[in-house]
């Protein structure tokens, strides 16, 4: 029988063998049912200016409303939109909802939150992709400078010049492109300086290893160096820890995203988060006074 299990954030949609085929159309009607009557939500987690503490954006996290308000995670279902044919209209919901958001965020007198989306491969390598994204944003009326996307290695180093075609033309509204789970795929790093990219991301699988691994903080550090050569920011994800973080920071990395900072919060729990950390950082800055 299909059944759940709690990973903290959500839940996980897990069968037997025998029942995957039937789990796997039953998630397949689940999307298509989703897609029609807004079963989906994005979860959002921040991601913080390591020098200066600031919010400096949130990575939008989608999830699918299973039973008794579950929520059921990504990678339970990325890959069977991918294969049902209905990733590209997935992504643009993704897509208008953060912008949505952003919007919904400012009337509630945030300032503009900038907001990461991922972008699967096949979405990425759709014709008209760039394009798309952009009249999204702009019918938004958002700066698009405020909208990033995440795309991983796979989808980029598979066809590299058609992929640097479309990093251009995103890059070139004013959209930001970052290199996810960087490590893990199979980049060649010649291929690395001729992409035209803002930020690369640390996979987590290194960063959540720093403590116990010391072959992880190896990649770590060089990867780092890797992307300060190349002009890029760099994110570490995955951060559990405060020796991680401190880690990281030591070594020249420059944004921290990880469960040590928040997990993926709801859009309404970002806000509080969001209002309480502004209003602990000012306590903290008024209690050490001018800078002397
Ligand atoms: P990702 O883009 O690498 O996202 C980071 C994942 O790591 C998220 O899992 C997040 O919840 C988790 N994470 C963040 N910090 C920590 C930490 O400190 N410890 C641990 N153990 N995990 C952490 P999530 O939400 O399950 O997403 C999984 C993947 O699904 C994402 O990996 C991304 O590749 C994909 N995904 C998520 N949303 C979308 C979407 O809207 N469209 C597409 N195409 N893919 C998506
Ligand atoms: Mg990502
Ligand atoms: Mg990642
Ligand atoms: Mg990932």
């Amino acid at each position: 029988q299909v059944k759940y299990e709690n990973r903290g954030t959500y839940f996980t949609y897990t069968a037997q063998l025998d029942d995957r085929a039937d789990a796997t159309s039953a998630i397949e009607a689940r999307l298509k049912r989703a897609l029609q009557h807004e079963g989906f939500v994005l979860h959002y987690q921040p991601v913080i200016d390591i020098t200066s503490g600031r919010v400096a954006s949130v990575e939008a996290l989608l999830r699918l409303a299973g039973d008794r308000d579950q929520l059921i995670g990504p990678d339970q279902f990325i890959p069977i939109a991918e294969a049902a044919g209905l990733i590209g209209q997935l992504g643009e919901w993704v897509a208008v909802e953060a912008c949505r958001q952003h919007n919904a965020w400012r009337k509630e007198g945030l300032p503009p939150i900038n907001i990461a989306i991922n972008v699967s491969p096949l979405q990425f390598r759709q014709r008209g992709f760039a394009q798309r994204l952009q009249a999204i944003v702009q019918a938004a009326g958002l700066d698009p400078s405020c909208i990033q996307i995440e795309v991983t290695e796979s989808t980029v180093m598979g066809n590299i010049d058609d992929a640097i075609h479309t990093l251009k033309g995103i890059r070139f509204s004013g959209i930001k492109v970052a290199l996810d789970d960087f490590g893990t795929g199979y980049s060649s790093l010649s291929h690395l300086s001729n992409l035209p990219l803002d930020k690369l991301k640390v996979d987590q699988s290194f960063v959540r290893r720093l403590e116990h691994d010391n072959s992880s903080k190896a990649i770590t550090m060089a990867i780092i160096a890797l992307g300060r050569a190349l002009n890029l920011e760099i994110v570490g994800e995955g951060i559990e820890s405060e020796e991680a973080l401190m880690y990281l920071a030591e070594q020249g990395c420059n944004l921290a995203q990880g469960y040590f900072i928040s997990r993926p919060l709801s859009a309404t729990d970002f806000t509080d988060w969001y209002r309480k950390r502004t209003t602990t950082c000012e306590v903290e800055l008024s209690r050490r006074g001018p800078e002397s």
